[in-house]
């Protein structure tokens, strides 16, 4: 290992050693799954790459790392290991997520991937990497797509199957993973009772922990974020302060900017749109249909049950504002925002849309506060249904 490889996990190290001293072990589990993977990989291991909704049961059944695009950029973005220098290849509007992770491996911080998983949902921008990845590297690809989601998922598992050992038993996968929807449904019904419980920043720098369902290290991760929450509750007090749901990503290099701007104004962030996954459970039997249905429930996969979905999370966590942020050059989600806009201004629920580049830019969290603050003295008060800013 050189270089780069060696600075990475260098860092990842002591983030990992840092956040262990800390009440938030269960960060510090979560790098670690992650920290291993790459040592494995640096050590010579061949691994995967995928995009997202490739379900993490199938990807946890085979002797070979699965390396997820957009959870390996925000790990190395928050160690900093990118530099400010955006030119690839790719084509300039592409999300920088897919330029980020070509940067990794063109500056040898990650090595080629042995294969690719692309599956054509929800965002093409990852399907446009995974493609110049194949063409240019001649690395073998297999697609899934939601024409015949099922049949896709049985055939690349018959295909990773011919070529990597297969380690795991489908129905130890099943029993992980179920349990790991357990602990998030109980962690979810302390977040609805007691909104504010936990840090909605501690809940974005870990919410990839989808990515590994089926593995132990999901229910390790889950088991020490409920454990923290359990320790919350004795002292938890409920404040009046207007309470805040984020949708979208937040800036990769700034994970703590929400617990700032709380700091900095009277409210308080409750819950995140990218937290709300898992809502689905796996069978032994029907294990293709299963992972069929995991991904078609997804919260991105209907633009109108999303809406509701979030604005019932809102209901019952009796949050007043949303602002989402919308990363640029996004394929995806920012077409959906109007959406959004027009339902909530219908409903007389507050609605604050910002945007930036969550990759390579830092975004100036004084405009959210500034207006925050402005607008708070009204919020709940005599204007609650005035709509704030929105871009
Ligand atoms: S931010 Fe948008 S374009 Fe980028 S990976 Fe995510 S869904 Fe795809």
């Amino acid at each position: 290992m050189l270089g780069k490889m060696d600075e990475f996990l260098n860092k990842l190290d002591l983030t990992i050693r840092f956040m262990k001293n800390t009440d938030k072990k269960f960060i510090s589990t979560y790098i670690k799954s992650q920290f291993k993977a790459l040592e494995n990989i640096y050590n010579g291991s061949p691994y995967i790459l995928s995009t997202y909704y490739f379900p993490s049961e199938l990807a946890c059944i085979y002797d070979v790392e699965v390396i997820y695009i957009e959870r390996l950029v925000g790990l190395a973005v928050g160690m900093n290991m990118l530099d400010k220098d955006t030119t690839t290849p790719l084509h300039h509007g592409i999300c920088s997520y897919q330029k980020a992770f070509l940067k990794l491996i063109e500056q040898k911080i990650i090595p080629k991937p042995q294969m690719i998983i692309a599956v054509r949902y929800p965002c093409k921008d990852a399907v446009k990497l995974c493609d110049y990845l194949h063409n240019t590297y001649k690395i073998p690809i297999f697609y899934l797509s939601l024409r015949q989601l099922r049949k896709d998922l049985e055939d690349v598992h018959d295909y990773l199957s011919s070529q990597y050992q297969v380690i795991e038993d489908i129905k130890d996968v099943v029993r992980r993973s179920n349990a790991a929807h357990d602990l998030k449904k109980t962690i979810d019904h302390y977040r609805m009772q007691y909104p504010g419980i936990i840090r909605s920043d501690d809940c974005l720098k870990i919410f990839p922990i989808e990515n590994d369902f089926g593995k132990d290290s999901a229910t390790y991760v889950l088991k020490g974020l409920l454990s923290c929450i359990e320790k919350n509750i004795s002292t938890y007090q409920k404040d009046n302060k207007p309470t805040i749901c984020w949708m979208g990503l937040i800036p990769l290099s700034d994970n703590n900017m929400l617990t700032k701007i709380e700091k900095y104004t009277h409210c308080k962030f409750v819950y995140e749109e990218m937290w709300m996954f898992g809502d689905y459970k796996l069978y032994q039997d029907n294990f293709f249909d299963a992972l069929t249905e995991k991904i078609k429930q997804s919260l991105f996969y209907n633009t109108h049950r999303r809406i509701h979905k979030i604005h019932d999370m809102m209901r019952q966590t009796h949050t007043e504002i949303v602002i989402n942020l919308s990363h640029h050059n996004c394929s995806f989600l920012p077409q959906t925002i109007h959406q959004f806009k027009a339902y909530f201004e219908q409903k007389g629920i507050t609605f604050y849309n910002i945007s930036c580049d969550v990759v390579y830019e830092k975004f100036d969290s004084h405009s959210i506060m500034n207006s925050i603050n402005k607008h708070v003295p009204y919020i709940g008060g005599e204007n609650k249904d005035a709509c704030l800013h929105l871009k």
